[in-house]
């Protein structure tokens, strides 16, 4: 498997599965599926609901801790934020059965992000995260908090697919070291992409499905992409991306596609932020 180096010096697969809209009960099946055909780093989140199938699926698959990449997020905390996330991470662990998770990422922008950030750092200091990021953080808020902490992110998790490119964060992100994690790859298939005609057309050229070009043109970004499918054909299929690439014209044609807007949240739209800011989790 192709990696990539995380600014801490961890070493990420470039391609995993993720686990967003998997009900719990479905997902232990998922997750065991999606380790037989290969992957081995998953992302899930406190917000999913799902860690503890999640956690399952690991143990019971056999599979060395060391040869897994686990990844799950914060959701926001109330005051004080420091305290209150020390005891999230300490249930996404239990909940996941296991002793560290290799990044922890801090899932929305929100509340008292600095003291959220604080306890992120000790947490990776004394090893409960291999590595920490943030999740839908702009290049403004991103900057910031690069600038003015000890432990810069080593990811940045937000809404990347061909309709929303995120040139500019990608740039800044590279400029200061911080690695562009793709989530919602395939936009959820919103705007026909698995039907869209550059798409296919460039996936005939090369054999392959409209899926399997869209990460490709994520990895040759250097994007790590974590799509979800919940059949095993296409987890196969979106894990055989690695004996082909795409020509600098098909990258280029892909570019044209970008519209610059999210197809999602708006995560500077005030009414989102009060949404995202207020829901908290239960239990
Ligand atoms: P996605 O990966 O863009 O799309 C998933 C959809 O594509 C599902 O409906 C799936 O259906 C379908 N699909 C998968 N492979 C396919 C293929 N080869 N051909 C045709 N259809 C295919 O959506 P996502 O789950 O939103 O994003 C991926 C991951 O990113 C999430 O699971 C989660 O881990 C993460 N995420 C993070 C955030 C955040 O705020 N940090 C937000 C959203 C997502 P089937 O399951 O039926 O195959």
């Amino acid at each position: 498997m192709q990696t990539v180096t995380l600014n801490n010096g961890v070493t990420m697969p470039i391609l995993g599965f993720g686990v967003y809209q998997i009900p719990a009960e479905r997902t232990e099946q998922a997750v065991s599926e999606a380790l037989a055909t290969g992957y081995r780093l998953l992302d899930t989140a406190a917000a999913y609901g799902n860690e503890k199938a999640v956690g399952h699926a690991i143990k019971n698959s056999g599979i060395p801790r060391e040869e897994l990449f686990v990844t799950t997020k914060l959701w926001v905390q109330d005051a004080p934020a420091q305290d209150n996330t020390r005891r999230a991470l300490e249930a996404s662990l239990a909940k996941l059965g296991l002793d560290h998770v290799d990044l922890y990422l801090m899932h929305q922008p929100y509340g008292d992000v600095y003291g959220q950030w604080r306890a992120m750092e000790t947490a990776n200091r004394e090893g409960l995260a291999r590595a920490i990021g943030v999740a839908n953080f702009h290049p403004d808020r991103l900057l910031d908090l690069v600038l003015n902490n000890e432990i810069a992110p080593a990811v940045d998790q937000i809404e990347t697919h061909p309709f929303f490119q995120r040139g500019p964060d990608h740039d800044l992100m590279r400029e200061q070291g911080v690695q562009h994690q793709s989530w919602g790859g395939f936009a959820e298939g919103k705007n026909d992409l698995f039907t869209h005609p550059v798409l296919s057309g460039i996936g005939t050229a090369h054999g392959k499905s409209v899926a399997q070009v869209v990460l490709r043109w994520l990895i040759q970004r250097s994007i790590v992409t974590i799509p979800k499918s919940v059949d095993p054909g296409r987890m196969a299929q979106n894990f055989d991306v690695f004996d082909f690439a795409l020509t600098d014209d098909q990258m280029t044609r892909i570019a044209a596609l970008d519209t610059g807007k999210t197809l999602f949240f708006d995560h500077h739209d005030p009414e989102m932020v009060a949404w995202l800011s207020k829901r908290r989790l239960d239990g």
